[in-house]
């Protein structure tokens, strides 16, 4: 069996398909507890200005929950979770929006720092601007750390992906190049009984990236008694669920973790790494 608890629909404005088919390509490749966690960004990607109606999809993604449970195998374990983002930028609608009683489980995400826009969309021309970026994200990633309105980080070093993209090949955010700030966000999760998200969109990327976070962040997690860890495919479309989760486990179990972690109403369960193939 496998666990995936990254994963989109067409409930988000990027997702392709329903959670039916993302559910049962996800199944068709051995994921047996799957987490939806469409996107809920309390900022505009292209503006990063709040966005006071990024919770309207809630209806819909109740309804195609709904449906999923039924179209989909008995033994194929759902759960209800959402990527809320920026929650840092909005504390109160953080709290207010995590707070929904459907909600499984809340990965608490940063696509972009105060009045910037998502770091996808951000152009990266000079080293200079993109140490400032990076420092700036992950004093944001501290303050998110702070706060007890989700579950797990997803995908820490998300900014170096597109700082990659735009050049600077050597940029990586690593325990050698930012070790300080990440001890604190991993301190702060692990004091706060939160968790870190192996994000494995990166491994099916041409050529293959990192996992976020890459390896010796993990096991500098392990290292200072972190526990909670969920895998994540981040996968937008049915062509991507479920893959490279498996690789993933093996990641995990070499940085000396037991299990791999799910949620249900908002409590972890331990699965045991064993068990993931
Ligand atoms: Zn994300
Ligand atoms: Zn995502």
């Amino acid at each position: 069996m496998l666990t995936d608890y990254h994963i989109h629909s067409s409930v988000s404005v990027d997702g392709v398909d329903t959670m039916t088919d993302m559910a049962r390509a996800s199944y068709a490749r051995g994921v047996r507890a799957l987490c939806f966690t469409d996107h809920v960004d309390l900022d505009f990607h292209g503006t990063g200005l709040p966005d006071p109606d990024c919770f309207n999809c809630r209806a819909a993604m109740l309804e195609m929950f709904q449906t999923a449970r039924r179209e989909t195998p008995a033994d194929l374990r759902l759960a209800l979770g959402i990527e809320l983002g920026e929650g840092n930028h909005d504390v109160e609608r953080f709290c207010e929006i995590s707070s929904s009683p459907e909600l499984d489980f809340v990965l608490g995400s940063l696509h972009n720092i105060r009045g910037t826009i998502d770091f996808y969309d951000l152009r990266y021309t000079s080293l200079s601007e993109v140490e400032t970026l990076a420092e700036r994200y992950l004093d944001e990633l501290i303050e998110l750390s702070n706060l007890p309105y989700f579950d797990v980080m997803a995908h820490i070093g998300y900014i170096a992906r597109y700082i990659r993209r735009d050049g600077f090949r050597d940029f990586a955010v690593t325990m050698d190049n930012y070790g300080d700030k990440l001890d604190i966000i991993l301190k702060n999760l692990i004091s706060h009984g939160r968790g870190v998200e192996l994000n494995c969109s990166g491994l099916r990327r041409n050529p293959p990236e990192e996992t976020l976070p890459g390896a010796d962040i993990v096991r500098r997690y392990r290292q200072l008694g972190g526990e909670i860890i969920t895998l994540g495919s981040d996968a937008h479309k049915t062509a991507h669920a479920g893959l490279h989760l498996a690789e993933g486990a093996e990641l995990l179990r070499g940085a000396g973790f037991k299990y791999v972690t799910i949620y249900q109403k908002r409590k972890p369960e331990f699965i045991p790494l064993s068990k993931l193939d």
